[in-house]
């Protein structure tokens, strides 16, 4: 029995060959350049919230250097993340937007989205690694984010890319 033949644009009509799919990925990692700083923000909120409340040695956690240490490490990389997408946003919008920009975003906020989420689960102690917070749900779902929709180190090659003019990898 014959397979069944769909028409070459199908799926995305008007376009040929992989044009189409690699910019739906684009579109789909610009989305994480955000969505990993909502993740951040929440890591971010809920690490703020409890320095303030939780009370040791008499004292609220937050009143601590090396406590306030961590909550502005977080939100100085919380915040120049979300300006990287807003940034990348208004790049998109005025069609100047290429491949390896949504890397730089991508790469960064995610791996940066990550160094929060852990630091804010050490500021919540053992309270960070229970589901009562949604700190190691974000992170686990971070970690997952780090290896879809390039990983890692494809991405670091693609800038490497745009940086030397020299590929490394085929
Ligand atoms: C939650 C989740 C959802 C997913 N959803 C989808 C989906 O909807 N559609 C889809 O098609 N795929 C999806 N994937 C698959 C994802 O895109 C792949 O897992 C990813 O591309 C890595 O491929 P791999 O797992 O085969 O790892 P490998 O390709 O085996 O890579 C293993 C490691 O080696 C590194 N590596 C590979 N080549 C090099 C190199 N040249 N230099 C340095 N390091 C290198 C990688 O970066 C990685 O760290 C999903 C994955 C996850 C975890």
């Amino acid at each position: 029995m014959d397979g069944v033949r769909l028409p070459a644009d199908a799926m995305l009509p008007g376009v040929e060959g992989l044009k189409g799919p690699l910019r739906c990925l684009n579109e789909a990692r610009y989305g994480i350049v955000w969505g990993v700083m909502g993740a951040a923000r929440s890591c971010f909120e809920t690490a703020l919230s409890y320095a303030k409340e939780r009370v040791q040695f008499g004292k609220p956690i937050g009143s601590f250097q090396l406590t306030q240490k961590k909550l502005t490490d977080m939100a100085l990389e919380l915040n120049k993340g979300t300006l990287l997408a807003h940034h990348l946003g208004r790049m998109r919008e005025a069609g100047r937007l290429r491949p390896e920009h949504v890397s730089v975003g991508k790469l960064n906020n995610t791996r940066e989205a990550i160094t929060i989420a852990r630091t804010a689960r050490g500021i919540l102690g053992a309270n960070g690694i229970t589901l009562e917070y949604p700190i190691m749900r974000h992170m686990t779902n971070l970690e997952s984010v780090l290896t879809y929709e390039g990983t890692e180190e494809v991405h670091t090659l693609v800038i490497g890319q745009a940086l030397t003019g020299l590929r490394a990898f085929d």
